[in-house]
């Protein structure tokens, strides 16, 4: 169900929609710029910061507008790879965008990157079988300016913790990445919205290129993004290499099996010449086995796609098991050696770098927790 707020993110206006909205309560429209430079580059946090706004502007922004749509709530370090930053919603949901100082995609690159995940649902209706974001089902789908604003509080963390690099804002980060809660080609119209205020040099003139979108396969959606003018770069969570392995794991495959999710994923790429990536959760006796690896080969080569292998994070309450290290190189090996160039994810941080989603899954039940029963 949508969610009304008291009042419009600000975060969610374009010049053209502020602009109408500023004539029509007789500002005057060059004032735009002013505003979205604060918004963007300098990052104010209300128009309070805007000091050389008119009072009276500054007096109706603050009625009209919310500075913050999303709200840091918590964060988690693990080690010196990933921070979790919990974000609370106007409605009291909660979210995860989480930096990543490490690299990523690996693709052979030595320096660490530093890389923002984003969310783009309260939960998830696709309910993967290993995952914590699809647990509890779909809440709602986030709003353009809750999107943008999850960044611009990312943004102000980073602020605080290097001056230097506080100047350059978001573009001190390499690369966004959807991949947070949620299926972002579901929320399709609020998500292409945000990340055009993102792109736009009015916005965080941040390079479509370096946006990475990550699907579990809905495939119309894949092919509406191959015909967006800005060049996103698409991921697609394959994690099987048989509709038999995806069927087992992943329900939207029942809608979409390979025969079209292959498919689309090469009219993208062909569209974009960009090379894709095939994320795959590597999930013991469930994917990772040789036949998988052969399999997987076969499909990475037609696409000409790059393999990010994931040791399974252990989600509580949820069956499946990591692969030891053993089987997770040999089948690493087996893709290499077929010719396809694989990257082993295998960050230092998992202890709390588990999965998307299971921060807010841990805190929602711990908010939710009544006192345990009393021992028998
Ligand atoms: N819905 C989109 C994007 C969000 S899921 C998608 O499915 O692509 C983000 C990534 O986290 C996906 O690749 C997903 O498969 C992965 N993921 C989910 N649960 C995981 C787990 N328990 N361990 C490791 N990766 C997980
Ligand atoms: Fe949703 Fe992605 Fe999790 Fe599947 S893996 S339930 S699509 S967030």
């Amino acid at each position: 169900m949508a969610f009304k707020p008291e009042k419009p993110s600000i975060h969610g206006e374009t010049p053209d929609s502020l602009g109408a909205r500023l004539v029509e309560a007789g500002h005057p429209r060059y004032r735009v710029a002013q505003i979205f430079e604060w918004l963007y580059p300098r990052r104010a946090g209300g128009p309070d910061a805007m000091t050389n706004l008119p009072a009276n502007l500054r007096a109706w922004l603050a009625e009209q507008y919310d500075f913050a749509a999303t709200d840091v709530t918590g964060k988690k370090t693990a080690s010196d790879v990933t921070q979790k930053v919990l974000q609370r919603l106007r409605d009291g949901s909660l979210i995860e965008t989480v930096i990543i100082r490490a690299p990523m995609e690996g693709v052979g690159q030595e320096q660490s990157r530093r890389t923002i995940c984003i969310s783009t649902q309260v939960g998830c209706a696709y309910g993967c079988k290993f995952c914590a974001s699809g647990l509890e089902g779909w809440k709602r789908d986030l709003s353009v300016g809750e999107i943008v604003s999850q960044l611009v509080q990312v943004c102000r963390i980073e602020d605080q913790a290097d001056p230097i690099r506080a100047a350059q804002g978001l573009a001190s980060f390499d690369n966004i990445v959807v991949m947070g809660m949620g299926e972002p080609l579901a929320n399709y119209d609020n998500l292409l919205a945000a990340l055009r205020i993102v792109n736009a040099a009015w916005g965080f003139g941040f390079g479509a290129r370096r946006i990475t979108i990550s699907t579990s396969g809905v495939v119309p959606k894949i092919l509406k993004l191959a015909d967006e003018e800005l060049g996103f770069r698409l991921a697609i969570s394959l994690h099987g290499a048989t509709n038999e392995v995806r069927n087992q794991i992943m329900p939207v495959n029942r809608k979409f099996p390979l025969e079209e999710l292959v498919p689309a994923a090469k009219a993208f790429a062909r569209k974009h010449g960009r090379m894709l990536t095939l994320e795959f959760i590597l999930i013991e006796d469930i994917n990772d086995s040789l036949e998988q690896a052969r399999k997987l080969a076969v499909i990475a080569r037609e696409l000409h796609a790059h393999v990010n292998l994931i040791p399974y994070n252990k989600v509580e309450g949820l069956p499946w098991v990591r692969p030891s290290l053993t089987r997770q190189d040999r089948f690493v090996k087996e893709l290499r050696a077929l010719g396809v160039t694989a990257t082993l994810r295998r960050e230092k941080g998992h202890d709390i770098d588990a999965a998307c989603g299971q921060l807010r899954l841990q805190k929602e039940k711990e908010l939710r927790s009544d006192p345990p029963p009393a021992a028998a």
